[in-house]
């Protein structure tokens, strides 16, 4: 069985880590190799916990950062406990900070503020950006050109936008990952984007306990299911289930810097 890797999902979070043994036995069965495990909902305990799992489990890493949703709560002060934390050799990388214009819970200028702190941050460690946009493409694409997209480069977590939008943030060096959205059957343009981006670039993850891949859509979803949406990742590019995992396992150990 090819190893897969999940690169984005929130262990911490309550309804993973509360049973995070099974969680974890499951995904070993569905032969997830690596799991990259992103903090930044919440205050910086998410960030914590999240690194505590990755330090106890030498197939998890850590990516800490704030959430765009609680950038009105990314201050000074918490880019400083993040810097602390980053020590670890288990943070492979900084995020999911970005653009969220479709929620609005924190403020466009909030929003925008903390993506350049993460950026700088991010450029100062040298480690990967993940990014987070919901209906910012435009925005954030720009913002990136200005800043720069850090020297160790970045993704686009679970990428909902349109092969146009993934042709330009591919111009931009990001690496592009696909969630359970892409199995749904009305995601029209995100199909098309699916197919566009080349073997080198793509990525994908489940983004649990968030957005259930099909048929377990409504669910809560665990590592274990990124098996669902690489399925159908392949169908759509009318790939090898195998070479795209293997593609994808290699992508993940090159950005996030990780042994394949
Ligand atoms: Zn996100
Ligand atoms: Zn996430």
């Amino acid at each position: 069985m090819t190893p897969l890797v999940d690169t984005h999902c929130h262990l911490a979070d309550s309804r993973l880590d509360a049973e995070l043994d099974g969680v974890l036995a499951r995904a070993e069965q569905a032969g997830i190799a690596k799991i990259v495990a992103v903090g930044a909902i919440g205050t910086i305990e998410t960030d914590r916990r999240t690194l505590e799992i990755a330090e106890h489990y030498p197939h998890i890493f850590a990516a800490i950062g704030v959430h765009p949703h609680d950038a009105k709560n990314c201050t000074t002060d918490r880019i400083t406990q993040l810097r602390a934390l980053a020590r670890s050799k288990k943070v492979v990388a900084i995020g999911e900070s970005g653009l969220d214009f479709h929620y609005l819970h924190s403020p466009v200028e909030e929003q925008e503020r903390s993506l350049r702190q993460h950026l700088t941050l991010a450029s100062e460690l040298d480690k990967p950006i993940v990014i987070h946009c919901r209906d910012a493409e435009a925005r954030l694409a720009a913002i990136v050109r200005e800043e720069g997209l850090p020297a160790a480069g970045g993704v686009i977590h679970c990428f909902t936008g349109d092969a146009k939008a993934a042709e330009a943030f591919l111009g931009l060096g990001f690496l592009i990952s696909f969630s359970g959205i892409v199995t749904f059957k009305n995601a029209g343009g995100l199909r098309e984007a699916a197919r566009v981006v080349p073997d080198h670039r793509v990525l994908v993850e489940t983004d649990a306990p968030y957005l259930a891949p099909e048929p377990h859509r409504g669910r809560r979803n665990e590592p274990a299911l990124v098996r669902c949406t690489l399925e159908v990742l392949a169908e759509l590019r009318r790939a090898d289930f195998d070479g795209l995992a293997a593609a994808i396992a290699k992508n993940a150990s090159r950005l996030f810097r990780i042994a394949a």
